[in-house]
């Protein structure tokens, strides 16, 4: 059975997502793309959040990839935007329902070499920037 978000095989997304997380919290090498991996996996997983969440992801990993912001800057602006209480929306998800159509991504959680860092942190990197790809143009519900 293939995850029926991302369609990775036998839906092994989530144990695959879990390993590279303890991975990225035990080596700094593996960590650097941890901003890359939580976005991308939550844009492809949007049942897990709100459909205000799923925007702000696809608006932080714009930012990341596009803007080229470093994640220092980005996690400054997110906490001021939450000390302020900017930010008004319910994050995760109220009812466990996709907010985006089914689509075809081009990649999942499953491409990612995990040998060693540098692999690691260009396939994620790949990765993320074609689940961008992909948010851009898929039709929310
Ligand atoms: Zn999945």
């Amino acid at each position: 059975m293939t995850c029926p978000e991302c369609g990775a095989l036998n839906s092994l997304c989530k144990t695959r997502f879990d390993e590279c997380l303890a991975l990225e919290f035990s080596d700094l090498r593996y960590g650097a793309v941890h901003n890359l991996t939580v976005c991308a996996y939550m844009l492809q997983h949007s049942s897990q959040l709100s459909r205000e969440g799923w925007l702000y992801e696809r608006d932080l990993l714009r930012e990341f990839i596009v803007e080229g912001k470093s994640p220092s800057v980005i996690r400054q602006q997110v906490k001021d935007s939450v000390d302020s209480g900017k930010r008004a929306f319910k994050f995760t998800s109220r009812d466990g329902k996709p907010v985006i159509k089914k689509t075809s991504w081009k990649k999942t959680i499953l491409d990612i070499r995990m040998e060693n860092a540098e692999d690691y942190c260009e396939d994620v990197t790949a990765w993320a920037g074609s689940v961008l790809e992909n948010a851009e143009t898929v039709a929310i519900l």
